[in-house]
């Protein structure tokens, strides 16, 4: 494959070349791991600034409806929208609830828009780095909005919210006055929350969850990254596309202050050093995988069974023949 080429056709925006690349960058092949190391490390410092998006919500909250209309609003607008999805229950089962190719169909058909369902893959971590590297051959090839939209299960949440500029939690309308059992780390991690079905019935009890939620988002300390009145509740309602302009609002209004202040630079910078962090510590874990370390280790684990050696001592053995010692603390 030729990488400059390909990394070429991106930067001018041909469609074809980010699916493909794309396509490279979730491959686990270890000749693909090296062409899409390649690709990201030529297209790094391009010079396009997206808008990231990160959009949690529970099955069936309205996130593919809203994500259609609001990609709508924007792509009428002239921006370009691309919807990446970060589904952890692709990555356990291979089976996918976000990755349903029905979803968003006249979004999809859009040509200022570019959607890439979840792949299956074995493991979060993996799916993490596709997501990030998917984010950057987007935000390469010129897209104005990148919407990366997860499920509110286990690690996805925090995995999206570390890969955007801004983060978006969508919520259903609740009966009484009790908050819908949102982890207090998801509140605090949301910029916006969009109380989504404010319509119809459900109208008046979605204008009162948004009024518990606005309630409590002032009960949180006040972020150094957020002006006054965020973060915020509002309502929205994606089937009769209310409310859509004025969350963009409140997203360009938070995101221009941002940039302003240096706060979106220093989010990014961030979140680059996290990744990278996380790529050492896989990386470790991966070589420890390998040979050599893998058959002393196994020979190790035999005399730790067989009571010839303390598992600390082994560890620090272990560790110490390939890694170096470690200075004692
Ligand atoms: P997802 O699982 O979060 O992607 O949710 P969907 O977008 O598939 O929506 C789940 C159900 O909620 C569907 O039947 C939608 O028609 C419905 N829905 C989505 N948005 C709204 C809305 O704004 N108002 C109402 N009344 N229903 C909605």
């Amino acid at each position: 494959m030729d990488i400059e080429d390909l990394a070429e056709r991106i930067l001018a925006g041909e469609r074809r070349a980010l699916a493909r690349a794309i396509t490279l960058v979730e491959s686990g092949r270890a000749d693909h791991r090296a062409q899409a190391r390649a690709l990201i490390e030529r297209l790094h410092g391009h010079e396009n600034v997206a808008l990231r998006v990160g959009l949690s919500g529970t099955p069936g909250v309205g996130k593919s409806t809203f994500i259609e209309a609001f990609g709508m609003m924007l792509t009428a607008q002239g921006l370009k929208v691309a919807v990446l999805a970060v589904d952890p229950s692709s990555a356990r089962s291979g089976g996918s609830i976000l990755g349903d190719k029905t979803r968003m169909e006249r979004l999809s058909r859009d040509r200022n828009a570019f959607i890439r369902p979840s792949p299956s893959q074995s493991h979060l971590g993996g799916v993490a780095r596709r997501t990030r590297e998917a984010i950057d051959l987007c935000e390469a090839a010129g897209f104005d909005v990148i919407l990366i939209e997860t499920v509110g299960v286990g690690q996805s949440e925090t995995v999206v919210a570390e890969m955007s500029d801004l983060f978006l939690l969508l919520l259903a309308p609740a009966g009484g006055d009790e908050l819908q059992g949102v982890k207090r780390g998801i509140m605090e991690t949301a910029d916006i929350i969009l109380i989504n079905k404010a319509d119809g019935d459900l109208k008046a009890t979605a204008t009162r969850t948004c009024a518990d939620y606005a309630g409590a988002l002032r009960l949180l300390r006040k972020r150094a990254q957020d002006p006054e009145g965020f973060p915020k509740a509002l309502t929205v309602s994606a089937v009769e596309e209310n409310g859509l302009d004025r969350a963009w609002d409140e997203m360009t209004a938070l995101s221009d202050w941002r940039r302003e202040t240096g706060h979106f630079e220093a989010r990014r910078a961030a979140q680059a050093r996290y990744w990278f962090e996380a790529e050492v510590r896989e990386g470790l874990l991966a070589r420890l995988r390998r040979e050599p370390v893998k058959g002393a280790m196994a020979a190790l684990a035999h005399q730790v069974e067989d009571g010839e050696i303390s598992a600390a001592a082994a560890a620090e053995e272990l560790l110490e023949t390939y890694l170096g010692e470690v200075p004692q603390v």
